[in-house]
């Protein structure tokens, strides 16, 4: 938002418009590398840089006090969200989360969002929004209408059990690039059935993208080391005396 701001009266407009003619560009976050690659125009990035920042700083900040604000910390490591997040929902902040995301995994050909049934839909839709691409969810019981199924096993952290989700295989093949998007990410649990899902449909796994990380459990170390792109829009490092602490 700042960013268009500043574009509008640039003697370069015409350039912003053959731009956006050619490239589709709505001069979302997520462009910024595409824009430096095709024009090499040192001036437009470096304006564009400074204010995406200033998005960055914003959005992250919104996030941590509305955490703050409205979650809740519970025994056992688990943060409540479900004021802004996980029930009622805030369109405005998740849809600014989402385009941060984008940003995020600019460098990447993204060319399907995924993400496990129900929290993550609502981020994941969002991402596929700015990104123009389909979103594909796990379903949590497998349908006998489905056809072509890929299955995985998946333990749940707040549920203490495993269950069995599954996506039909007409929608995840050898030529999906995939980004998965998750409310949160733990233990990695959720995150390492969508790579097995992945392997078995032949996709490629371009990245994951969560907004809330709990940083003093295992998911995100055990998926950077596997090489994974991880990115996470708030890290939390301690949730003990059910204070919330950031990284
Ligand atoms: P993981 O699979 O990484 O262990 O856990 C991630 C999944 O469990 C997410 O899809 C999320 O729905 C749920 N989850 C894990 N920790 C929390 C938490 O502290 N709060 C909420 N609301 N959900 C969580």
């Amino acid at each position: 938002m700042f960013a268009r701001q500043r574009w509008t009266g640039q003697k370069s407009n015409y350039k912003l418009n053959l731009l956006k003619k050619y490239n589709n560009l709505c001069f979302e976050p997520g462009n910024i590398v595409r824009l430096n690659s095709f024009y090499n125009n040192v001036f437009i990035i470096e304006i564009y840089f400074l204010s995406l920042q200033k998005i960055n700083n914003y959005i992250m900040k919104q996030l941590k006090e509305r955490i703050l604000r409205d979650g809740k910390s519970l025994e056992g490591g688990i943060l409540k969200v479900d004021n802004f997040i996980n029930h009622q929902m805030d369109p405005i902040l998740m849809r600014e989360m989402a385009k941060e995301l984008v940003r995020r995994f600019a460098n990447h050909q993204v060319n399907k969002v995924m993400t496990i049934e129900a929290s993550g839909i609502a981020p994941a839709i969002m991402v596929g929004d700015c990104l123009n691409v389909p979103v594909l969810f796990a379903k949590k019981k497998t349908p006998s209408t489905m056809d072509n199924m890929l299955v995985t096993e998946v333990f749940s952290f707040t549920k203490n059990k495993s269950y069995t989700v599954c996506v039909s295989g007409d929608y995840l093949g050898e030529g999906d690039r995939v980004l998965f998007i998750d409310d949160f990410l733990a233990n990695g649990n959720a995150a390492k059935g969508i790579i097995d899902l992945v392997k078995q449909a032949g996709a490629t796994l371009e990245g994951m993208g969560f907004l809330i990380e709990k940083g003093f459990q295992s998911g995100g170390e055990e998926l950077r080391s596997r090489g994974i792109h991880v990115e996470s829009l708030a890290i939390i490092d301690s949730l003990d005396n059910c204070a919330v602490t950031f990284r």
